[in-house]
């Protein structure tokens, strides 16, 4: 088998969405994009050895590189188009190309995104899928919008994946749920469509609460107060964390890809509903002050956010 039926075989698939004009098999592919919108771009790469484990299965290394994708573009508050897919393998494994690829087509389905390209190269298995999607024209949510005043607010829990790898590095058995938070993010598209014309800035938990939360107070030039113990974490975590007083996990363990943003003050009702409708739970944490950094009430431990250099 060489490269061009690797690519045949497991990578081209019937394209749905009638905006998608070429797809895999050209020296590019096209979209129409409608008048009035802005196209929305995001790239985020998966390593071997650095994002996932030697042992982890092919179904879910194909899962994550999606989902990571589209929470990026759910931060945005776009709707996911489309996306290309670079894979680099060190070898032909057909039994591990066929989970990865079901699995990606799986998930491409429910989301209704199409792959619409690529490159197939060998080396170490590293996965980079880039990922188009649609706003309207000045409508996307940034990081730099929030004011002071603003509550501080997240979805879903914090934590959760964080925990699972702690568990991992510590030769602890993670239980299958918590391997599904680590491994199979769901990204809260739906939720960053409703929060469109509601937030003032909005980020994706990717690098854990603190640094990220950061990088919105950075870019609006603000800076905010929250609590730990308002942070949302689950039952098993608040275990965790209540016997041994350790907050670093939902503060600086990455991997959650829940949503973190900031909504002006009066917006309470409609943010209720927003929660109703898109089925997440949307906690407040904290406010956004004038005075800049970040200041977490109830813990001043030890934690170190993830960083690659
Ligand atoms: P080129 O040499 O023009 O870059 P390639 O030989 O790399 O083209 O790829 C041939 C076609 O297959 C292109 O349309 C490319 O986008 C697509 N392609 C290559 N690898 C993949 C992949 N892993 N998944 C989806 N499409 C792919
Ligand atoms: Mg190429």
């Amino acid at each position: 088998m060489n490269e061009f039926d690797l690519i045949r075989e497991y990578f081209t698939w019937p394209i749905k969405d009638p905006s998608v004009t070429l797809g895999v098999g050209d020296d590019a592919a096209l979209f129409n994009l409608e008048q009035g919108y802005q196209l929305v771009t995001t790239t985020d790469t998966l390593v071997e050895g650095v994002h996932f484990s030697a042992s982890t299965p092919a179904k879910d290394i194909a899962h994550k590189s999606l989902a990571v994708n589209l929470s990026d573009i759910a931060a945005m508050g776009a709707k996911a188009k489309c996306f290309t897919l670079a894979i680099t393998l060190p070898k032909i494994d057909k039994s591990w190309l066929k989970e990865f690829s079901d699995s990606l087509r799986q998930l491409s389905g429910h989301y209704e995104v199409d792959l619409i390209g690529g490159d197939t190269t060998r080396g170490s298995l590293t996965i980079t899928i880039t990922m188009f999607g649609i706003v309207e024209s000045s409508k996307a949510l940034t990081r730099s919008n929030a004011r002071p005043g603003d509550g501080v607010y997240v979805s879903g829990t914090i934590g959760d994946a964080g925990f699972c790898f702690w568990k991992l590095s510590n030769d602890l058995v993670p239980s299958n749920q918590e391997i599904k938070r680590l491994n199979r993010p769901t990204p809260r598209l739906e939720l960053g469509l409703a929060l469109k014309n509601l937030a003032s800035a909005c980020i994706d938990l990717s690098d854990g609460l603190e640094q990220d939360l950061s990088h919105i107070l950075k870019a609006s030039s603000v800076g905010a107060i929250i609590e730990v113990e308002k942070i949302p974490i689950s039952e098993v975590l608040l275990d965790h964390i209540k016997g041994t007083n350790d907050w670093s996990i939902p503060l600086c363990g990455g991997d959650d890809y829940e949503l973190c943003f900031t909504i002006p003050e009066g917006n309470e009702e409609a943010l209720k509903k927003v929660s109703e409708f898109c089925n997440v739970n949307i906690t407040r944490i904290g406010v956004v002050s004038e005075s800049l950094g970040l200041q977490v009430k109830g813990y001043d431990g030890l934690r170190k956010s993830y960083q690659h250099f």
